[in-house]
């Protein structure tokens, strides 16, 4: 299929790729294409329509076991890991031109697959993952050890080596991207991989794994083995795997570093849930802007974001004018066809996701106020969408506390500086969290005070850049994903001391 051209601006564009798409399907383990083992496949449905797009074979135990075994030889032989660091960057900038060259490929691969809006495909998710390998092979041979202090007598060096297999357990919500602020430092530092996409949303790893072979990536180095939980149990149960780099919910990270404790204590970084607040004081300069970004922290992506910002905490003497320009800017996100260019809200993941948030919908209708939204939407496409939706509770509500990872805004008053940061850390959380004011040392002071990886201030979602480290405090994991920080998590810190008389 000719996927070179990356022009398309209308449904009628998306709709005749469509049509042209192959879908490849099979697991990818040493080099190649193959059927599981065992010959299991598993549907695959796309949210869209709820249209069967293909079937993908699954990983059992037998393709793990392979794909694990590829991934150690590759590593045990220094195919990769012991190439000069400047090859490697060079492999890895061609992978990331093949993922811009096959953009509008991959962006509807994810749209089709996940239901995100090809707006957003075609903008973050894809050019985000190329950017990402980028900078990371721009990185890895900038990056050098130390040379500790000591005595005269000796020479102590501090090194990093690669930390050897690295399995990469991902979500559906940003399925290569996730896999990309894994898979691209862990392969810089000379990893070998084995990437495990959600079973809801596996095609756009599936495909670029033939993208990473023909650009250079050694056989071995970079597997990709497609299926559900038991998939991922068994390579975090592994003898053979190094470490697990895992983004998901917070429930499955706990099980996960249980596994490793019941294995080998391979080393297991977590990027788990969140319940995010955002905080608007009275001294905000700008409320429309803090009211439209409010609205765009919850509803981009179809709040199927682990920093979206599902707690908005007002100050009550801001309330009802803030609350009118809110209700006002959550009317620009409404559910369209995924494929139509100009849609901003797409498809929940599936009927299980759907009917999870439209419980915590109906348990909200309870415990607080529905100021908008709270349906579905779209039931004549067959797809799973749901309305922009907003209440207006108190902190103890299910709706102020669980992670919705769905379009469900809940709001709160507050009428002190104190009381705002006691509310905002008052979650099992601490991913990200939002603060607006005019004011540079409340500024520092809110940030200084709240409980979270990622603090933003007058702003919400903001540093595409990969300059950032990426990860949570308390229940929202360990170990940060982006930046040079991320290195740390796929190598290990080796000290070498040298007699010199
Ligand atoms: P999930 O935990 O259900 O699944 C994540 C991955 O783990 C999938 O590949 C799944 O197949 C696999 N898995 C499931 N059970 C497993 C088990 N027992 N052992 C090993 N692997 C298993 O999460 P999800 O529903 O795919 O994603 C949504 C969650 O991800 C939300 O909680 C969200 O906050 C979180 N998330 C976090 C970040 C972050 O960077 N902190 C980013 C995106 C998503």
């Amino acid at each position: 299929m000719e996927t070179t051209l990356n022009a398309r601006s209308s449904l009628a564009d998306w709709l005749a790729l469509r049509e042209t798409l192959a879908i490849e399907t099979r697991l990818f383990i040493d080099g190649a294409y193959r059927e599981s083992a065992n010959g299991q496949r598993f549907d695959c449905i796309s949210p869209i329509d709820s249209r069967k797009l293909c079937e993908v074979a699954y990983a059992g135990a037998a393709d793990v076991d392979a794909a694990v075994a590829a991934a150690r030889r590759a590593f045990d032989t220094g195919v990769w890991a012991d190439r000069n660091p400047r090859e490697r960057k060079a492999v890895l900038l061609r992978f990331a031109a093949a993922l811009r060259a096959h953009q509008d490929e991959l962006a509807l691969l994810e749209t089709l697959d996940a239901g995100k809006p090809i707006a957003d495909t075609t903008t973050v998710d894809i050019p985000g993952a190329a950017y990402c390998l980028e900078w990371f092979a721009e990185a890895i041979d900038k990056t050098g050890g130390e040379v500790a202090a000591a005595d005269h007598h000796l020479l102590g060096l501090v090194t990093r080596e690669p930390v050897g297999v690295v399995s990469a357990i991902v979500p559906w919500n940003f399925p290569l991207l996730m896999a990309a602020w894994k898979f691209a430092p862990a392969l810089a530092a000379g990893n070998s991989v084995v990437l495990k996409p959600s079973e809801k949303s596996p095609l756009s790893a599936v495909r670029v794994a033939q993208l990473a072979h023909e650009a250079g990536i050694p056989a071995g180095v970079f597997n990709v083995v497609p299926g559900d939980g038991e998939t991922g149990k068994r390579l975090a149960l592994h003898q053979d795997v190094d470490c697990v780099a895992f983004t998901g919910s917070t429930g499955v990270g706990k099980q996960i570093m249980q596994y490793a404790a019941q294995s080998n204590l391979k080393r297991v970084w977590l990027e788990l849930g969140g319940k995010s607040p955002n905080i608007v004081l009275p001294d905000c300069a700008d409320l429309d802007r803090a009211a439209r970004t409010a609205a765009s922290a919850i509803f981009y992506n179809m709040g199927e974001m682990c920093t979206a910002g599902s707690r908005l905490l007002v100050h009550r003497s801001i309330r009802e004018r803030f609350m009118a320009k809110l209700l006002e800017a959550a009317r620009a996100w409404q559910p369209g066809n995924p494929l139509d260019p100009a849609t901003t809200m797409g498809a929940i993941i599936d009927r299980a996701q759907q009917e999870r948030v439209l419980a915590l919908i109906g348990s909200g209708r309870v415990e607080a106020t529905l100021l908008t939204g709270g349906k579905t939407a779209r039931e004549e496409t067959g797809g799973f969408y749901i309305e922009p939706t907003i209440f207006e509770t108190t902190p103890a509500s299910r709706i102020a506390r669980e992670e919705i990872f769905g379009p469900v805004l809940a709001v709160m008053t507050f009428d002190t500086l104190d009381e705002a940061i006691r509310m905002a850390n008052d979650s099992e959380y601490g991913l990200a969290a939002a603060v607006w004011t005019a004011d540079l040392a409340t500024a520092h002071d809110v940030s200084r005070r709240l409980r979270a990886g990622t603090v933003w201030v007058n702003c919400y979602d903001e540093g595409g850049d990969m300059n950032f480290p990426f990860g949570g405090y308390r229940q929202s994991g360990n170990g940060r994903d982006k930046s040079l920080h991320a290195l740390e998590k796929y190598t290990e810190l080796k000290s070498t001391l040298l007699r010199l008389r």
